[in-house]
Order: structure tokens, then sequence, then C-alpha cells
């Protein structure tokens, strides 16, 4: 294979994601060629320690013997049907073992393709609620500073990163946006060892003045992404259950990048024992084989919208791909090794190699906050660790770390300053270490 020749009909062609088009004058993509386990393989035949799980997605590893035969087992019977007026053997098996898995009260399980769409479906489900149930005054949202709920239009609505949401912003719907448990960056100034979780103070005041408008809250459990792996205490969570109860509001939680083991747990919401009345989920559903999504509701919701078909209070939304065959048997199977291999009960070991490897970046000046929940670390980059002052974001900090990486094997893409480390589950302790140290040389590399 010429790699020059495929970079070279890419660029012609291909517009890239989350990408400055205009980078690739200078650096190419990397054509990758295959997978197996934590690494990937370009088509000069270099290899690369996947340490981002291809965007948050791979949480088994690439090319996984028993994922691959349940794709070959599903091809040979349906690729594809519609799920209106039809449904198949992995859709009502999915289904199953989700409503198995999660607590009681989550009962109903919405199939769509991709997290943002699980998120838009959250936000519907729960606004159309209050409309049916005669509360229409309740038609408005919370979010969280520094959350990111996807990249559609509505999920960009819920959203709190600037440089990704602001430019939208006259396209959007009215939210009310509530600090950021971001506690290296505490809001309300306080540090670890003073927190009683201050900033729920501004989740209350909005809901005490506007709950009579408010259908409900979106959050990302325990770890918000994207904002910059800002990892926060379960307790926040905890609180917020207990607020929206009191104020009959909604509790979505957008588990789209921490389900299925990420957080040392199957759902990250357990860490706090609450129950959600919407889940979304996504990325990790098919160990990231395919595109397939889930929002999962309460039997109080799913009642609301059934009744004669004349009322009208169908749930009208669903899409092409909805439920596809193919990726809901591989949901299925990724289901059955996560129990069968024991695979998040196997990762206490793992997550405490990622711990202590961590602590390498201790002594670096550069690095002011180190922070971990479960197969997820990072560290946050600042100009000045006394002052916390942060790189600006043209410096491009993270990105010259990320291109230290590389060339040391490893895929390391940042979130703006914050270099993270969440690789697939099939990560060794070994391995763990050997890319940690890939960071730290990175860092080091490019700021010294
Ligand atoms: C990635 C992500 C989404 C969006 O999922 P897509 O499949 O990229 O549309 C939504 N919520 C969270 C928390 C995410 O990390």
């Amino acid at each position: 294979m010429n790699t020059e020749e495929l970079i070279k009909r890419d660029i012609k062609n291909i517009w890239h994601p989350f990408t400055q088009m205009k980078d690739y004058e200078n650096e190419a993509p990397l054509i990758i060629d295959r997978g197996k386990g934590i690494y990937i393989w370009d088509t000069d035949g270099n290899r690369y320690m996947d340490a981002i799980s291809s965007w948050w997605v791979n949480t088994l590893g690439h090319s996984h013997p028993r994922l691959n035969e349940a794709i070959k087992r599903q091809l040979d019977k349906i690729e594809h049907v519609l799920l209106a007026g039809f449904s198949h053997v992995p859709a009502i098996e999915l289904a199953e073992k989700l409503v198995e898995l999660t607590p009681e009260k989550l009962t109903k399980v919405f199939y769509s393709d991709n997290g943002s769409t699980a998120v838009e479906v959250a936000l519907k489900m729960a606004y159309q609620y209050c409309q049916q149930m005669g509360k229409p005054q309740k038609n408005k949202f919370v979010a969280l500073k520094n959350s990111y709920h996807g990249d559609t239009i509505g999920a960009v609505s819920v959203g709190g990163v600037d440089v990704y949401h602001k430019i939208y912003k006259p396209m959007l719907f009215d939210i009310f946006q509530a600090e950021s448990p971001y506690c290296y960056r505490c809001p309300m100034g306080k540090n670890k060892e003073s927190c009683d979780i201050e900033c729920m103070g501004s989740v209350e005041e909005i809901f005490c003045k506007h709950h009579g408008e408010i259908a409900g809250i979106i959050v990302e459990p325990i770890v918000q992404a994207a904002g910059g792996m800002i990892i926060y205490p379960a307790e926040y969570l905890k609180r917020l259950r207990k607020l929206c109860d009191e104020y009959k509001v909604f509790l979505i939680d957008d588990e789209v990048a921490m389900a299925f083991g990420r957080t040392g747990k199957l759902f990250a919401f357990e860490h706090a024992q609450v129950v959600p009345d919407l889940v979304c989920l996504a990325k990790g559903i098919t160990s990231g084989y395919l595109p397939l999504a889930v929002t999962m509701a309460t039997d109080e919701i799913y009642r609301a919208f059934y009744d004669d078909y004349e009322k009208l209070k169908t749930f009208f939304h669903g899409h092409s791909f909805t439920g596809n065959p193919i990726a809901a048997s591989v949901a299925v199977e990724n289901l059955k090794i996560l129990e069968e291999e024991q695979v998040i009960e196997s990762l206490p070991p793992k997550i405490e190699a990622l711990r202590s490897n961590l602590e390498k970046f201790r002594e670096l000046d550069c690095v002011g906050d180190i922070r971990q929940a479960g197969m997820v670390g990072a560290i946050e980059v600042v100009k000045n660790k006394e002052t916390k002052e942060p790189y600006r974001f043209e410096e491009r900090i993270g990105h010259k770390i990320y291109k230290q990486a590389l060339k040391r094997g490893a895929i390391l893409r940042p979130l703006g300053s914050v270099i993270y480390f969440m690789p697939p589950y099939a990560i060794t302790e070994e391995e763990i270490r050997q890319v940690v140290d890939i960071g730290v040389d990175s860092v080091k590399a490019a700021l010294y």
C-alpha cells in the first residue's frame, strides 16, 4: 500500500471531524490498516498503542475474536430491518439484558444509533412527558458548565464547552447553566479538604427559582469527559438525585462515555447508588464496533406516552438504523463477555497500576492536577503550578504533547491542555507503565 498516495486521496475528498483541515498541510492523518487488542497499525507498519480507545468507544480491544464472530453469525441472518412494526432477536436480547443489569426502575429501552441521538431522545422524552402530564410550562433544561453531550443541535444546546459550542448559540434553545463540579478549579474557591459540594448550591438555586419551568437536568456521571476529564465525587450525584426528587425534575444521566466499566463499575451512576430517570448509552455499548445507542426510561415516563393513537401521545422519533441487528448482536456479545470473562471484576489491579504510574507526573512543575476515575486517568498541564495559570488554547500545548507521544508509539489525543489515558481494558499493567512513561517523556519533550 502506498501511504503517500492514500493520504493524497484522503485529503482530496474527506472533511475530517473536529479537525482544522489546514493542519493536514503539515501533519497528514495516519492511515490505519489493522488493529489487535490495544494496538493499531498504520499502512507503513508502524504500531501505536490506542491509549484513548479510539475516541472512548473501544472498551475490550480491537479485533476481539468473540465480537468478530458475533458479527459474522448475525450477518448471514439479517443485516438490517426497521424497528417500527418489526423486531428481531438481537434487539430483544439486548433490551432484556440492559433492563436486567440496571436498577428495577429502568424498564424501557429506546434504540437509536449514536450518543448525540441518545441524548436528544432523552431530552425529547422528558419534555414530552411534561407536556402530556399537564405541566406544559416545565419545558426547560438545566446543564452544567464544561458539559458535553454531543454535536447535534439539541445536544449542543445542553453543552457547556465554549470552543465547541459558542458559535452556535443563536441556533440553540435556552437552558439554565449550573456550575461545573471542577474540583481543581473549584468555582466556589474550595479545595478537597474544605469541600462540602458547595457547587450543588448553584443547581439548588436554579431549581428553587425555576423548578416550575424545568423538565430535567442532564449530567455526565462522575466524569465531565470532553470538558477535560473533570472528575467529581459521587456524593455530587447523590445530592443531585435528592434535589431532583425534591423539585420534581428528571435526572438525565448521560453515560455515553462512562458506562460499561470505564469508571470501574458497569454504570457510573452505581458509584452514587442513585437511579436516574433516563440513561443515555452509546460508545462502549458495542465495544466500539458499530454505531448503536440506547435511551433507557422508567415505567413512569413510558406510561405518559401510552394511550389511544388519536390522543397523539406517540413518541414520534426514530432513525433509519435504529437498533440495527448487527450492532445489537455485537452489543449482546459485548455484555456476555463482560459478564462471563469477569472483565470489570478484573480491573482493580489495572486501575491501581494507572493510579501509581500517574504519580510520576507529580514531579513535573507543569502538571497542575492528576485525576483518575477507574480506567480514566488525566493530567492537566499548566503554565504555573502555583497560580494554576493555564496555557492559552492558541499555544496548543496538548497537541504538541500528542505529537511527541505519536513519535513514541502511543495515541494520547488531548483535550486542550488535558492529557488523558483511557485505554481498552485489555491493557496489561506493564503496558500501563509503558504508556504513562511515554506520556511523561512526551510532556518533557514538548515543554522542556
Ligand atoms: C461522545 C459523547 C456524546 C456523543 O456521542 P456521539 O456518538 O459522538 O454522538 C454524548 N455524551 C457524552 C458524555 C459523550 O462523551
